[in-house]
This record gives structure tokens, C-alpha cells and sequence, in this order.
């Protein structure tokens, strides 16, 4: 690859974890000379824009991998096929560094892939003006719903970080901050207003050049205003604050891939109504992700301790002594319960035992009402 090309990939975040990869690739023949790389900018149907830092071209899946099952998403490094007069082929997608993604809602168990190659993950929330009440909990302040954010972070992975935004509408914004950061145990939050620009330095050093950052969060938190002020330019368009409320509308309708004035990449997502964690094989279920009790659970008795009624529990212990809140124990349960029953679904072993399970409790059904039958 020519420098001046290798230059701008590394400018999209084209790191040596996918150098690494292509350069396995060039003995294969995914690697044709016809082939280059890019990055997936957005995606809308299956209609994909790709850049490699110098171009921008809308490019679809080749059929073989549709085929295979392969899907790409915002954030995806591939290998692309460009003839003249047709539209871009992706041939490849590389192996991903991290995947934010979520439950597709609808009972199924399939994942909605959100973004790809992601090292930084905001959840944006904010403030509303009834939130002047330093007695109210901001209404827009879910922090169990933040949990679920920061859950389908670390299983990323990424690195989380928290914005409150809207910080000029709220008097007591420094309280909410700091009840916030009591209540999320060892994450970062800042606060922050797209409005006033306050808190948005602070905010710009967390995006380092080259790294992908991604803002999440429900529809009218002011993602795009956020990003519109780290882009310096209106690109995102912002929605009008309706007369009634001041939720926004939904108005970011694509997830989009930016490059930032300082050298980080930075991506836009559409307000997520409805958060549903997703598991596969490869989650990790045995530690909860939440900080504090990540911190006690070497100390319960038993090694495999899941903290509900365990002898010797450390945090069931803790919890007695008010040192940590029983909502955050009861959220790590539900996720632990969530995610293994994901998992189960995405692994035949356990299909095979449940459907066993299931045949000899209805053998043993049968049985029992033929015992009542005969009185
Ligand atoms: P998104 O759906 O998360 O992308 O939210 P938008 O960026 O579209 O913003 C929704 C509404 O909130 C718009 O009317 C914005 O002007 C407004 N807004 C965004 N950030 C702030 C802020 O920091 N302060 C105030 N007062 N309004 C904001
Ligand atoms: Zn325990």
C-alpha cells in the first residue's frame, strides 16, 4: 500500500490490530490488487458509504458474503472491489477490535449491530428544566437504564464514559452530576451543555486521535448538537424543541461515522427507545460489571459465589451494612438473568439439555396424571 494511502486509513483508525490482519490477507485472495481497504461511514438498508480517506463511495455486500451470513456495520474496516461505473463491493469485513450492539427488540435473539471498532463509548443523558428541584431526581436521569448502556459497553469492549448534558437548563446541575456519579460507582461523568459549550473541552480530551468514539442514548439528549459542536459545523441536523416538553424529536435518522478536528473519529446514533442486552458465547457472566461489587466478590466464600443467598457472602454482607445500594444488586441479578438466558439461546449444548429437560418433565407429567387418573 502507498504511503499517502496508509497515511489516511490510520487517520480513520486503521490500527496495527488491522494492519496485522491485512497483512495475513495479502497471501489470500481476498487481497487482489483490485481490492483496497476502507472504513464504513453509515449504513441504511443494506446501502453502505465507505471511505479510505481519500474517497467517499456508496458500496454494497458482495453476494458471498450475504450468503455466508456476514454482515457490516458502522465502524467496519473491509476489503472492497471498485470496477468503473459500478458500485463498490465489500469482499471482506476484518475481524472487529469491539462491537456495540444490542438486542434486536421484537423476542428475537438476534443482535442489531450498532458499531464496530468502537474504543469509546458516551452515553449521553441530560438535565430538563424541572430538574431545578434539587430534591427531584432528574427525570431524564435513568440510572438503571444508564446500567444497561454501560453493560452492552464493557461486553463492547469499550471504554465508557458518561455525559450529563443540558447542564444550563438545570440550577442544580452540579448536584445531579455528583448524585449520578455516587449512583454509577466508578464511572466517569461529566457534565456538559451543547448549548453553552460548558464542560465540552473537558469532554474533546477523552476523544484521543485516531480512536473511535461513540455517543448513545435515548432521542433528545442532544447527541447531534453535541457532535455538530465537536465537528464545529452544523452537519447533524438538531430538532426543534417541541412547545410542551423538551424532549427532541427524532430527528438523527442515520448512524454516521465523523472525523473530528482533533483526529478522533466520532459516531452519531439515532435515540434507542427500548435497550436489550445481547449475549452470545462469548459474554462474560462472571463478574457483573459493576464496580463495587466486582471489588467484594473475591472476598464471598465460594469462588463461584453469585451473591443471592450464598454463606460467606461478601456482598450480600456489604448490602446488610448499607455500603452498597440494593438496587445495583438487584440490576447486576436481572443482566446475569437476561444474559444467560441469551446465551443459553445462542448455544446448542444447552438447547439439547433444555429440550431434554422439557421431554422428560412432560414424561414425568404424563406419568403423574395417569397415576391421579387411577386414583
Ligand atoms: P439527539 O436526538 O440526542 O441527537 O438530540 P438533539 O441534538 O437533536 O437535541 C434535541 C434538542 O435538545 C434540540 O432542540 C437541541 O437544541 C436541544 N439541546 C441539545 N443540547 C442542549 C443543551 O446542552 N442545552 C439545551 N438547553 N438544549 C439542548
Ligand atoms: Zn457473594
Amino acid at each position: 500500500m502507498d504511503f499517502e494511502r496508509s497515511e489516511s486509513l490510520s487517520r480513520l483508525g486503521f490500527s496495527a490490530f488491522f494492519q496485522s490482519q491485512l497483512q495475513a490477507l495479502s497471501t489470500s485472495d481476498r487481497a487482489s490488487p483490485e481490492t483496497s481497504v476502507a472504513r464504513v461511514l453509515s449504513e441504511e438498508r443494506g446501502q453502505y458509504l465507505i471511505s479510505d480517506g481519500q474517497h467517499t463511495r456508496p458500496a454494497i455486500l458482495a453476494g458471498r458474503l450475504g450468503h455466508a451470513d456476514v454482515r457490516a456495520c458502522v465502524g467496519d474496516f473491509v476489503m472492497f472491489e471498485h470496477q468503473h461505473g459500478t458500485l463498490a463491493r465489500i469482499r471482506h469485513v476484518f475481524a472487529r477490535s469491539s462491537l456495540f450492539q444490542r438486542r434486536l427488540p421484537g423476542g428475537t435473539s438476534a443482535a442489531q449491530l450498532i458499531a464496530a471498532n468502537v474504543d469509546l463509548a458516551v452515553v449521553v443523558c441530560a438535565l430538563a428544566p424541572d430538574d431545578a428541584d434539587p430534591h427531584a431526581h432528574g427525570h431524564g436521569l435513568n440510572p438503571r437504564r444508564i446500567e444497561r448502556y454501560l453493560r452492552a459497553i464493557r461486553d463492547a469492549p469499550a471504554r465508557a464514559l458518561v455525559v450529563l448534558n443540558k447542564a444550563d437548563l438545570s440550577p442544580s446541575a452540579m448536584l445531579h452530576v455528583q448524585r449520578l456519579r455516587d449512583e454509577l460507582r466508578g464511572v466517569r461523568v461529566l457534565l456538559a451543555s451543547a448549548e453553552d459549550g460548558a464542560g465540552l473541552a473537558e469532554l474533546e480530551s477523552e476523544l484521543v486521535p485516531g480512536a473511535t468514539a461513540v455517543l448513545v442514548g435515548s432521542s433528545g439528549v442532544g447527541k447531534s448538537s453535541l457532535t455538530n459542536r465537536l465537528l464545529r459545523s452544523p452537519v447533524q441536523a438538531v430538532s426543534a424543541v417541541r412547545a410542551a416538553d423538551t424532549r427532541g424529536r427524532h430527528t438523527t435518522t442515520a448512524r454516521q461515522l465523523f472525523a473530528l478536528p482533533g483526529g478522533a473519529l466520532l459516531l452519531d446514533t439515532p435515540g434507542m427507545r427500548e435497550f436489550a442486552l445481547f449475549a452470545d458465547h462469548g459474554t462474560e457472566l462472571e463478574s457483573s460489571g459493576f464496580a463495587e461489587i466486582d471489588a467484594l466478590a473475591p472476598e464471598c466464600r465460594f469462588r463461584d459465589c453469585r451473591h443471592r443467598n450464598e454463606p460467606g457472602c461478601a456482598v450480600l454482607a456489604a448490602l446488610a451494612q448499607g455500603e452498597i445500594a440494593g438496587e445495583r444488586l438487584e440490576q447486576a441479578h436481572k443482566f446475569e438473568r437476561e444474559l444467560s438466558w441469551q446465551q443459553g439461546r445462542h448455544d446448542p449444548r444447552r438447547q439439547r439439555e433444555m429440550r431434554a429437560l422439557y421431554r422428560v418433565r412432560t414424561r414425568s407429567q404424563r406419568a403423574e396424571e395417569k397415576q391421579r387418573r387411577r386414583g
